[in-house]
Parts: structure tokens; sequence; C-alpha cells
């Protein structure tokens, strides 16, 4: 007899198929198709991630999976229906939403992820947590990208599913994507045990700046070499390629991605102006708190230059600076 753990993975996989079909092959998909591609999504591509469609009615999925055997309780266990107000009525949880599948490192589907159509709230609806799904663990596209992660030594980090994707249709098959949560100690142990060389893409807005520093912190700690995709313009990835196509992200974004060193250099300016002494100073302490931070020598003289050539100072009295830093921190 299968497992609680093989049901609910059958149940994920049959609504999969049966979410992909309605979008690629009904009358009632056609309004989500328009959509996706509107934005870009190719029929190959949505083949690719299996994207789908949940119709925007009561029960479908539920009388679907019925009809397949599948009991309400392990599919409100999966995530896959809510129980109503009235007891034993349940309805689908991702009505009138395109369906994004998320597998786990494995390559089982073990959630999804619906997105609405135009501009409702919530924009993505999530599976919640459940004894086969762990956001804290999942990796978007982890398991589709892991052999070119291995072939580059190298992974792309991203923000959202679109971006993941677009990035794919542009040629970066070593991309994935968080679950629009914070990267967490799990996540960095699963991309170490393939590569320690991350380049993290997040969108060009203050969260997503934000989101950077801190997914560089951890992922320095941890040990990986990171660098960092600077998008201008305040875009997001998928809108970058959008505007400015394929070649120039892949040549000039991700081609052309900065040290995270480098990356703080830049973000810890933001909201300073540095013609004001006080600021100015109060900079050049920052950069070089985190100048201390490196282990490698010569990496901490290529910053020390740097800041000693942009301010006009003598690299001997920020070494000796630096040093104390260095000591006071430790
Ligand atoms: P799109 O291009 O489809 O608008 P996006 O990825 O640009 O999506 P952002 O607003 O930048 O969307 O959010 C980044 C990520 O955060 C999303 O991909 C998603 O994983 C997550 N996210 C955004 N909004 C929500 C929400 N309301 N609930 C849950 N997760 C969300
Ligand atoms: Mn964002
Ligand atoms: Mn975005
Ligand atoms: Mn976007």
């Amino acid at each position: 007899l299968p497992t609680e753990t093989e049901k609910m993975m059958r149940a994920h996989e049959l609504l999969r198929q049966f979410y992909h079909h309605i979008l690629v092959n009904t009358n009632k998909g056609q309004e989500a198709l328009e959509y996706l591609q509107q934005r870009n999504f190719t029929r190959e591509i949505i083949d690719y991630f299996q994207i789908g469609y949940c119709l925007d009615e009561w029960d479908t999925s539920l009388k679907f999976l019925k009809a397949k055997g599948f009991d309400e309780d392990i599919l409100e266990k999966a995530g896959l229906i809510i129980r109503g107000e009235k007891n034993n009525t349940y309805f689908d949880r991702f009505r009138g939403r395109i369906i994004f599948p998320i597998s786990d490192y494995k390559g089982n589907t073990v959630a999804f992820s619906g997105r609405v159509l135009g501009n409702g709230q919530p924009k993505y609806l999530n599976s919640p947590e459940t004894p086969i799904f762990q956001k804290s663990q999942t990796l978007f596209n982890f398991h589709n990208a892991r052999v070119a992660i291995r072939k580059k030594q190298s992974v792309v980090l991203f923000e959202g599913f679109a971006d993941c994707i677009a990035a794919f249709s542009a040629g970066i098959e070593n991309g994935i994507g968080t679950m629009g949560t914070a990267l967490t100690e799990e996540h960095i142990h699963l991309i170490k045990r393939n590569t320690d060389q991350v380049i993290l893409c997040f969108d060009a807005d203050m969260a997503g700046q934000n989101a950077t520093l801190k997914a560089g912190e951890m992922l320095s700690n941890a040990g990986c070499v990171v660098r960092v995709a600077i998008i201008p313009d305040g875009k997001d990835p998928d809108e970058y390629i959008i505007k400015n196509g394929a070649e120039l992200f892949k040549n000039v974004v991700i081609g052309g991605s900065i040290p995270f060193m480098s990356f703080k250099m830049r973000f810890f300016r933001i909201g300073k102006n540095l013609d004001n002494e006080g600021d100015r100073l109060a900079y050049i302490e920052k950069v070089l708190e985190e100048i201390s931070k490196l282990d490698n020598a010569v990496e901490r003289d290529i910053y020390l230059r740097q800041l000693a050539e942009e301010f006009s100072l003598s690299l001997d009295a920020l070494k000796q600076q630096q040093r104390k830093i260095f000591y006071s921190i430790r």
C-alpha cells in the first residue's frame, strides 16, 4: 500500500498534468495562456516548466482527484484543498490562478505556487508547509538546474519564479529561486553540495538589495564565493530581459557580476552624501570594517587601495585603521 507521502506526491503529479492540460488544451485555459504569452512565456517554456492553470471554479481539482480514489483528508493535508466554514465542505486552493509546480531536489512535484492573472492580491499563493513541502528546504528549479550548476561550477540565485524562468529562456540554465522567502542555512547546504560559487541576481529595488546583503553574508560565512549581478533602473531580471534582450542579460548583467565586497561598497553609500565629511568618515569606517572580515590578504589590499584612491587617502593610514578595527571586532 502507498504511504501518505507517496499519496500526496501522486496527487501533486496528477494535478500538475491536469493543470497543464487545462492551460494548453482547453478553452477555459485560453485567458491564462494569453496572459503568459503576453509576458513572453513561449509554448516550449510552458511545457518545460509544466506551467498550468487551475480553473476559477469551486472544486474541479477535488472532483478530479476524488474520481482517482483520493479522499479529502489527504488532499487537505497536502495543501491542495481547503476546508470551508461548514463542516465537510472543501474547495480548491488555487482557484483562478496560473500554476507553477514546485519540485523537491529529487524532482517530485511537492507544492504549487499560483499567480493571479493581472493585479489581484495576493500576487502569488503558495502551498502551505506540509509533510512533503518545507519552504526552507526548497529551491525553485533546483532539480532541473543541477546538471548545469555542476558543469558550470556556479549557480545564479533569483528572487522570483518569473525571473528564474525568464533567465532560463535567455540561456541561463544554472538559475534557481527561493520561494519568495529569505535564504536559509538548509538552502545553502543544498547549494554547497553542488558548487561554492554563487551569483546573486535579486530585484534592483530596496527589498531586493537588502536581501542581497543578507544572503551574501550568509553565503560568504558558509564559505561560498559570492558575486552580485547588478540590474540597472530598479528593474527585476524578467523586466530587464524583456526590455533589453537575452544577450545583454547574459553578457552584461550576469557576465559583468561584481564581487560581493564591491557590492557592499556600493550598498553602504545608499542614503549617504559623501561630500559631507561626517558621512564620508562613517562610510570609510564601515568599509574598513567589511575589509577586516576578509580572510584573504590580497583581497584586503585590493579594496584598501580602491578606497585610498577614491578618497585620496594614504594607504598607510587606511591599513593602520583597518588593523585597529580588525583587532577590535575579533
Ligand atoms: P511577477 O513578475 O510575476 O510580478 P515577481 O517575482 O516579480 O513576480 P515580486 O513582487 O518581485 O514578484 O516578488 C518576488 C517573489 O516573492 C515572487 O516570485 C514570489 O515568490 C514572492 N511573492 C511575491 N508576492 C507574494 C505574495 N503575496 N505571497 C507570497 N509570495 C509572494
Ligand atoms: Mn520584488
Ligand atoms: Mn520582481
Ligand atoms: Mn517580475
